[in-house]
């Protein structure tokens, strides 16, 4: 069962002059519980194909399928809460908002989604607690060390249960071993909740612990 699909998907630039053909009728999947390690030298389109299928940005030909439905073209306010719902992201640099607990920051996506409180703390607390940091929840992000920062804002990603996580370069700004542990909890957040994530990566160790690995060749997804 394919929970994201992208068909046929363009993306180009224009640059001065040039134009750039980052994606060129790339297709790629993801099922069910399966990590899938996008592994490109920079510059190659990463970022550009998470945003395209976290629908942050519009394909220019192609589209993307969301649990069966064609999502990829639609209104940019149909894609916005389209993404609030089904599409989580983890960014290398944690965007938390500096003023609030690690556990409000997991609490917010589901306030604005209009939850009660009470419920988005108790799973809040529980998503911190499947991160392994449901100590650290009533601290702010400046008294967390970057690991815990990076569990708190994968726990915020997953905070509404998305269908999908995309992360662009999570564990990027971590040392090895902090980072290897990073993974080891998203790994299990992963198979526990059935979603699907494709992650961004330069470092080969984890890509090698994913289900597959893929790159981009001539603006096409394949794999490596
Ligand atoms: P990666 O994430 O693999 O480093 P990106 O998807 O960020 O690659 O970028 C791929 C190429 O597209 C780069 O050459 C980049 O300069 C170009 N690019 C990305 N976004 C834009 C944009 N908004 N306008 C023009 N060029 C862009
Ligand atoms: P919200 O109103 O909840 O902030 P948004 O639609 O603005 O929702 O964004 C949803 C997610 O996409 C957030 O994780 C946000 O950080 C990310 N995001 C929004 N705009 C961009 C962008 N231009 N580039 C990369 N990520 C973005």
């Amino acid at each position: 069962e394919k929970i994201i699909e992208l068909k046929g998907v363009e993306r180009h630039y224009v640059q001065g002059p040039r134009k750039l053909t980052i994606l060129n009728g790339a297709e790629f999947s993801l099922r069910r519980g399966e990590m899938v390690a996008l592994v490109a030298p920079s510059g190659a389109g990463k970022s550009t194909l998470l945003h395209t299928a976290g629908l942050l940005e519009k394909p220019d030909a192609g589209d993307v399928i969301l649990a069966g439905r064609a999502c990829g073209r639609l209104s940019d306010d149909a894609r916005t809460s389209i993404r609030r719902n089904d599409i989580g992201f983890v960014y290398q640099f944690h965007h938390l908002l500096p003023e609030f607990s690690a556990i409000e920051n997991v609490m917010l996506p589901q306030l604005v989604k209009g939850l009660a409180p009470a419920e988005a703390r108790a799973r809040a607390g529980q998503l911190l607690e499947y991160m392994q940091i449901g100590k650290r929840g009533q601290h702010r992000p400046s008294e967390l060390s970057g690991g815990e920062q990076q569990r708190v804002a994968i726990a915020r990603a997953v905070a509404n249960a998305p269908l999908v996580l995309l992360a662009d370069e999570p564990t990027g700004n971590l040392d090895p071993v902090t980072a290897s542990y990073v993974f080891d909890a998203l790994f299990a957040l992963v198979r526990q909740s059935g979603l699907a994530a494709l992650i961004a990566t330069h470092n080969h160790e984890l890509a090698g612990r994913m289900d597959r690995r893929v790159t981009l060749a001539d603006g096409k997804v394949v794999p490596l």
